[in-house]
């Protein structure tokens, strides 16, 4: 049997999957079983901020793989201790807890906020968290619930209760849902799954001058936005807007699982013994490959990011068949005259990865990608937009 013949035989039938196998790559440029190159601009949905096989991350992880794979949340370990401290003097954020995904730092950020509001208020109906439309937070029970797109509702429940929705960029909206029950606001400073559509910055501010007036806790969802992806370390860095948590995962660990959910002063002391956990939370290993990513994207690699993404958006406003593009840095949406999915499918024909995001294609290459690999993506990206 194909590889391809075995996962439609033996894996859960989630995924409509590219005719395509990934067995390897170098940089931004993947190799499919036929040796056949694609140069990568979704990094495996902004997952491998340094590409494929970064020498410096495999360094730090094999030898931290050659000293302790890992040991129980029970005993202290090094890796996590100097991320962790890393990610607070780069985000402004006080504590950290380690899990395994985007949707479980949200899950953290979620039960973190109504612990607060619950010690502070001893009101337990004080627990309402508002989401915003188009937003998109996970695939657990309760990040589906918060993920703010009624599609995603239909089947699985009964949901946890606790979520009311409102429309991005409408504080007057924003102001009429919000009652005496809400604890917290999520929200993705640029919205990733619902179509690469930032926030307004006038939004962004009123929201966070409101709910701070009335200790609501506000999260910054930075899953994918994250760790340089916007040309900052993080996405509210473009907003001048410090949030009480931020969750991140996606790009952190530069290809390996790991979710993150940063508290700032307000909930630095809020989880407790006892109150939450996760046995691989904090791997060691995965812990070491985030020092080595997160450490090198500082104020100069971060203006190449920017750089990279103007480069990008100059290279599409040649384009007859461009309508739009929105996003910041290395996150971004094209809207074209064509169907996005047939784009794509053209461009992997051509050996180029982008993604979609709704009608849009996404793009969100490696970080440290090339410009000799940048400029060919782009003329084929650009190529099959325009004919
Ligand atoms: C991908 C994503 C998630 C979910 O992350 P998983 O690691 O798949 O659980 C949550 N929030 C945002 C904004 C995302 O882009």
């Amino acid at each position: 049997m194909t590889v391809t013949e075995k996962d439609k035989k033996f894996i859960a039938n989630t995924y409509a999957r590219f005719p395509v196998t990934i067995v390897s790559g170098k940089g931004a440029t993947a190799k499919d079983e036929n040796g056949k190159e694609y140069i990568d601009m979704g990094s495996g949905i902004g997952v491998n901020s340094f590409g494929y096989c970064d020498k410096e991350w495999i360094e730090a992880v094999t030898a931290q793989l050659n000293k302790l794979q890992h040991t129980s949340n029970l005993y202290y370990t090094e890796p996590g201790v100097e991320l962790a401290e890393l990610l607070c003097k780069k985000s402004g954020m006080k504590k950290c807890f380690f899990g395994n995904s985007g949707a479980e730092a949200n899950e953290c950020a979620i039960k973190a906020a109504r612990k607060y509001s619950l010690d502070k208020y001893n009101d337990s109906d004080r627990n309402v968290i508002i989401t915003l439309k188009q937003s998109f937070h996970g695939r657990t029970l309760a990040t589906l619930k918060a993920t703010g797109q009624d599609s995603f509702h239909t089947i699985f429940g009964p949901f946890p209760e606790g979520f009311i929705y409102s429309e991005a960029n409408d504080f007057d909206a924003f102001e009429s849902v919000c009652n005496d029950k809400v604890c917290a606001v999520i929200m993705e400073m640029i919205q990733g799954e619902g179509g690469v559509n930032p926030l307004d910055k006038i939004f962004v501010k009123k929201v966070f001058e409101f709910c701070s007036e009335r200790d609501i806790i506000v999260i910054t969802d930075e899953v994918q936005t994250g760790n340089g992806r916007t040309g900052k370390m993080y996405a509210y860095q473009n907003y001048d807007i410090l949030p009480d948590i931020a969750t991140t995962a996606k790009g952190v660990a530069g290809g390996l699982p790991m979710g993150v959910c940063m508290l700032g002063e307000k909930l630095k002391d809020t989880l407790t013994p006892g109150s939450h956990g996760s046995t691989f939370g904090m791997n060691p290993v995965i812990a070491a490959g985030a020092v080595s990513i997160i450490k090198r994207i500082d104020d100069k690699f971060l203006s190449e990011v920017v750089k990279k993404g103007e480069y990008i958006k100059s290279r599409l406003g040649n384009c007859k068949n461009v309508k739009s593009v929105s996003g910041m840095g290395l996150m971004l949406g094209i809207e074209t005259e064509k169907d996005a999915k047939e784009v794509v499918a053209k461009c992997i024909e051509k050996g180029v990865l982008p993604l979609t995001a709704k009608t849009k294609i996404r793009l969100l290459p490696p970080l440290n990608i090339t410009y000799d690999e940048l400029e060919k993506a782009m003329d084929i990206i650009t190529e099959v937009i325009d004919e």
